[in-house]
């Protein structure tokens, strides 16, 4: 059977022992001197989201090489392998990388270089996702436009950042071309912000929602009736890529048990079940099914089944 993660980044999944290992290897001041380089980066407890996002700054200075990246992208294939998922979406905001000694090209190269290399061992199948950073109009602008001419290479694109404030709809005109060059696209929505911006994402055109889990605020539990947008997202199934622990780790819920995935679930929404960032959140993909579990959801295996279904690399 396939399985799938489809929202994964590949900034926020290296293996500790292997930041630790290029820190050394590039002299990156920051990390050489770090005892216990998994609780370094292990911000399960962050009280801020500034804390949660610092880590990020240590994770893409190191993803700064052909070889870093190639070697980066392999290891998170092999350890999705390792979980027995046999198809792999991960993200990158590519311009992290970009160098005056790496092109556009060359971080997608790399990239996809250590993929190749995971799918000849182990078979498994992995695709990369472009992320514009909506905080930042130009780096969204330029990504698209790395996305539209490598398109070939890529099975999507994404913006990612801070959600408040940023609107799919300011990124309206690349969201248009994206379209007009069949580059799929997958919208973080409905996590930083509300119905709202899910609604935007799905009026420019996203084919599933990064998190989406705010939803829920557009449905009356009690009188099972949906508003707008959720009964747009019911009735043209579109998957919601659901991260729980990420959810807590930026403190959008207290407790798991807050947390409305078995609702969805028993609403019939197309959910799917995916890590968001491993190394920051101590997690992976065998975790979030156990918490799937332990909040009685039947059957959690048979999500990561269904959401290979909605896998955007059975469209390339
Ligand atoms: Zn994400």
């Amino acid at each position: 059977m396939n399985k799938a993660v489809l929202h994964d980044h590949l900034d926020g999944g290296l293996r500790a022992s292997t930041a630790k290992e290029l820190a050394i290897k590039d002299n990156y001041l920051p990390l050489i001197n770090v005892d216990d380089i998994e609780s370094f980066f292990n911000r399960e407890s962050s009280e801020s989201l500034e804390d949660y996002l610092e880590a990020f700054v240590h994770t893409t200075a190191l993803m700064n090489s052909y070889e870093n990246l190639e070697r980066i992208a392999f290891e998170a294939a092999e350890d999705m392998h390792n979980e027995g998922i046999t198809h792999y979406e991960s993200r990158y905001a590519p311009l992290y990388s970009v160098n005056s000694s790496l092109t556009p090209k060359d971080v997608i190269d790399a990239i996809n270089s250590g993929f190749r290399q995971a799918e000849e061992l182990y078979g498994i199948k992995s695709g990369l996702i472009l992320c514009g950073m909506r905080n930042d109009i130009n780096n969204v602008k330029q990504v698209s436009e790395i996305a539209i001419d490598y398109k070939e290479k890529i099975i999507g694109f994404d913006i990612a950042g801070p959600e408040l404030n940023y609107l799919p709809s300011l990124f309206s005109d690349e969201f248009n071309k994206l379209i007009e060059n069949n580059v799929n696209l997958t919208i973080h929505a409905g996590e930083g912000d509300g119905v709202n911006s899910i609604q935007e994402a799905l009026d420019n055109g996203a084919k599933r929602i990064g998190h989406g889990v705010r939803i829920i605020e557009d449905i009356d539990l009690e009188r099972g009736l949906f508003g707008p947008t959720a009964t747009y997202i019911y009735e043209n199934n579109i998957p919601l890529e659901i991260c729980i622990t990420s959810n807590i780790h930026t403190n959008m819920y207290s407790d798991y048990k807050e947390h409305p995935i078995k609702n969805l679930l028993e609403l019939n929404f197309a959910v799917t079940i995916n890590t968001d960032n491993r190394l920051m959140s101590n997690t992976n993909i065998s975790k979030e099914i156990t918490i799937a579990e332990k909040l009685d959801i039947k059957n959690a295996e048979k999500i990561l089944e269904d959401s290979a279904s909605y896998s955007f690399l059975n469209n390339i």
